[in-house]
């Protein structure tokens, strides 16, 4: 049994109850870490609250991380009730509408920024503000999909955001490792989620994966997140700097 007791983890990216982030909320929690959830902004709000009155000890934090100042404003907040941080889970992203499905190379400029500000550069300031909380070492975790490093017609930008991502974890792995915090991403096969639904032609993704994929299944978001606590435990100790993919194999499959 993995016990977390004592700890304390951060997870950003709560939307409802099917986000990959309260997946991993849960799952953090039953192991015995305190929880701070943040969401975006208050059309989440009750949603949120409803979601973290479930988890003992939990609290929420609104963070919508499109400017420096309301992540260090959330961690301002973080840190008036927890002298310390162990883990931190980063699990957000978004892109418009129009930039994914489609042609490639009609993404504007302005949409380009946009999400790989939301979906890739978060993760600097949000890690610059939890690095310091992690007296004790930590873990860090970002979500992330196989489409970083393959075409997934549909992904588009969201694919470049995704390989800025990974480069981000390995870039901070390095730096941060040091003070032994480690830094990974989990690279999730498709599941149902809010941000999904975004993705044209998800739906026969998911059924191409489902069929492809060795196992020849789905994933489920409690494999994501008992990934996720593995990583987050000292069962982790030496891993650093990993793109973990959970997709039943997908990743490995040419034809
Ligand atoms: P989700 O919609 O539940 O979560 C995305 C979250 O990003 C939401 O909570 C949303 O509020 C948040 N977000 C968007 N813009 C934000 C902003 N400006 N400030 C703060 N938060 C913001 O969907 P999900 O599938 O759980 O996505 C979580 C992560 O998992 C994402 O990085 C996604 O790319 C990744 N992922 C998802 C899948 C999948 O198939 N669902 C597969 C691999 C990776």
């Amino acid at each position: 049994m993995i016990s977390l007791a004592g700890r304390t983890a951060v997870v950003f990216g709560l939307a409802n109850k099917r986000s990959i982030a309260w997946a991993i909320a849960q799952k953090l929690h039953a192991a015995g870490a305190r929880l701070v959830i943040t969401y975006q902004n208050e059309r989440f709000e009750e949603t949120a609250a409803k979601l973290a009155a479930t988890l003992p000890k939990g609290s929420i934090v609104e963070c919508d991380v499109n400017k420096d100042e309301n992540v260090v404003a959330a961690f301002a907040k973080i840190k008036e009730k927890f002298d310390a941080v162990d883990i931190l889970v980063h699990s957000i992203a978004y892109a418009n509408r129009e930039d994914l499905g489609g042609s490639f190379l009609t993404t504007g400029r302005e949409g380009f920024r946009l999400a790989l500000d939301i979906s890739a550069y978060s993760l600097i300031p949000i890690v610059r503000e939890a690095a310091p909380l992690m007296k004790n070492g930590g873990s860090i975790i970002a979500m992330t999909f196989y489409a970083s490093t393959r075409v997934f017609p549909g992904y588009n930008i969201m694919g470049t955001a995704k390989a800025a991502l990974e480069h981000e974890v390995r870039q901070l792995a390095g730096e941060l490792g040091q003070k032994n915090i480690r830094v990974n991403a989990i690279s999730a096969g498709p599941l149902d989620t809010l941000a999904a639904r975004g993705i044209p032609g998800f739906i026969k993704m998911k059924q191409i994966h489902a069929e492809r994929a060795p196992m020849r299944r789905n994933i489920t978001h409690e494999e994501v997140a008992k990934t996720a606590l593995y990583l987050c435990s000292d069962l982790a100790s030496a891993v650093t700097g990993a793109i973990i993919p959970v997709d039943t194999g997908y990743h490995i499959v040419a034809m």
